[in-house]
């Protein structure tokens, strides 16, 4: 094989690879998701009120000057107005200014948060609940 034919052929062997890493990235997103909403199951017991968005904590660097810990793959639910179980109060807000961006379009179903400040920076996934998370105390 000739060097023009190898360094034609080296993308195209490349790309079946590339499709795989692809589908199995994707794969893995959706396992993680399934597993982070199992979680999410498991908080929603303390959760009062429907249950309207839910999240997932991705990443903490620093910590926060409140002493809350936020740690990473902590899992919360959202009910009215509430985050639960409660995470630092930049977290909270930071989560609640999105669900209310969220709110005003509906096609706008997951989100990622992002917060930095000068003692911590965080970034949290957020999703609607598409009716998976039901409080036992909701009304
Ligand atoms: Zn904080």
């Amino acid at each position: 094989m000739s060097a023009g034919v190898a360094l034609f052929l080296g993308p195209l062997i490349l790309i079946p690879v590339f499709l795989f890493a692809i589908a199995a990235l994707a794969v893995d997103q959706l396992v993680l998701r399934e597993d982070a909403l199992k979680d999410a199951e498991i908080v929603v017991e303390g959760t009062h009120g429907p249950v309207t968005y839910w999240g997932t904590v991705m990443h903490v660097i620093g910590s926060c000057p409140t002493q809350r810990t936020l740690r990473p793959g902590a899992t919360f639910t959202v009910a009215e107005e509430h985050v639960w179980p409660p995470l630092c109060e930049h977290a909270d807000r930071a989560i609640l200014a999105t669900v209310a961006r969220m709110r005003s379009d509906r096609n706008f179903t997951e989100a990622p948060v992002h917060f930095e400040d000068e003692a911590h920076a965080f970034d949290i996934d957020l999703y609607e609940t598409k009716g998976e998370l039901r409080s036992e105390r909701a009304a």
